[in-house]
């Protein structure tokens, strides 16, 4: 088994979690759950589920929830009632992994976890360490991961998967590459994969050619505020549509009031540009590597992107993007009336924006629509994120 350094420092925080994940999601039981839950003979369990109208083994019941979204165990506290008062072996396995996820490869396994947990956000965003990978017995795998186990390294298209993972374990790991270059590199390679010009033999020497290519040409960019207040306006107006009730939700909804309802919007265009130029460029110098390692976790999460061949490498690319993409944004915008940016903003807004996103394998359509201008959805990512 592979896991990210942090798995296994993971510890839930309950009641002091500032976004806690029993409040706002559907949590499904399967069938054991649920016969151990009838089993309890406790009317004050039982009466909080109810069963599913089509059932099948894996959501076989569900938590009902109650006011403002909370799951119905929880108590005044934010702790749940089937730990308190029976035992933490009695969880549902929804509860009990959450945030751990795994890409399950037979005999082998990536054990990561999902950002949209604040604590796994904190303990992974808040050092300036990079992103390291350790085996079983806790030794660092700097190189060369052997992802594919021997009884599938006959599916070429999952080998090649694996030697991109590899190189982008380094690339973005290299401390002398930009995230700009990076982010080049990856979608080179990406296209070049998905239109299978990529030999699985040869994949070595393309994507060192590739990283030559972009490490020695200059990259043009523009500081374009105004096109990124458009996007972020189009954006906050496409997530009101889905009528969601939760933290993300409610920030957005502050801050369309905010600084697009009947507001000055050159104001705003000026303090944007200097919050951006001053207060974001000053944390990234304090935190150069923050959006790598958010680009390179994701992946390493997500590598099924890069080795099922069923699966849109360059769809699931551009969801990891886009997610970086608003929680920058809306960072720079929530952080206006701030004189400066620290960690703990950065932990809020991505793990926020995580929840909601970070599940998924490729965009909604409304959301593609706001970056597919011109069959360029890459660059149209591009520019707005570093504009
Ligand atoms: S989001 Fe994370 S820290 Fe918060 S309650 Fe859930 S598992 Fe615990």
């Amino acid at each position: 088994m592979y896991k990210t350094s942090y798995y296994d420092d993971f510890k839930c925080i309950g009641s002091e979690c500032p976004n806690s994940c029993c409040v706002g999601w559907e949590i499904d039981l399967d069938i054991n759950t649920f016969q151990k839950y009838r089993d309890l003979q406790d009317n004050n369990i039982y009466k909080c589920i109810s069963i599913n109208q089509k059932p099948t083994y894996d959501k076989f019941a569900k938590i009902k929830k109650v006011n403002d979204q909370r799951c119905s165990f929880l108590d005044k506290d934010n702790l749940c009632n089937i730990q308190k008062k029976y035992s933490e072996k009695l969880l549902s396995p929804t509860c009990s992994n959450f945030p751990r996820r795994k890409v399950d490869f037979g005999s082998k396994q990536l054990s990561s976890c999902l950002l949209s947990c604040p604590e796994i956000s904190r303990i992974y965003f808040e050092d300036n360490e990079q992103f390291k990978i350790i085996d079983n017995e806790k030794k660092l795998v700097d190189t060369n991961l052997k992802i594919i186990p021997d009884e599938f390294r006959n599916n070429l298209y999952a080998v090649s998967g694996e030697r991109i993972f590899n190189f982008f374990y380094k690339l973005y790991n290299s401390n002398d590459i930009s995230l700009e270059k990076c982010l080049m590199i990856t979608n080179q390679i990406i296209n070049e994969f998905s239109n299978k010009k990529i030999k699985p033999y040869k994949g070595n020497e393309v994507f060192e050619y590739v990283k030559s290519f972009f490490l020695n040409n200059k990259i043009e960019k523009k500081i374009d505020t105004e096109l990124q207040l458009e996007f972020l306006k189009k954006f906050f107006r496409c997530f009101q549509k889905k009528k969601i009730n939760n933290k993300l939700s409610q920030l957005i909804n502050k801050l369309y009031t905010d600084c697009f309802l009947n507001t000055d919007i050159k104001k705003i265009r000026l303090l944007f540009e200097k919050n951006k130029l001053h207060n974001f460029n000053k944390f990234l110098l304090k935190h150069p590597n923050i959006f790598k390692k958010f680009f390179i976790h994701e992946f390493f999460g997500k590598t099924q992107l890069l080795t099922n061949e069923e699966i849109d490498s360059k769809d699931g690319f551009y969801l990891i993007f886009f997610i970086a993409l608003v929680s920058k944004l809306i960072l720079i915008l929530k952080t206006l009336p701030k004189d400066q940016i620290v960690v703990k903003d950065f932990i809020e807004v991505i793990s926020l924006i995580s929840r909601y996103y970070g599940g998924k394998d490729n965009l909604d359509k409304e959301e593609k629509e706001l970056v597919y201008k011109d069959n360029k959805t890459f660059e149209n990512l591009f520019y707005l994120f570093f504009g």
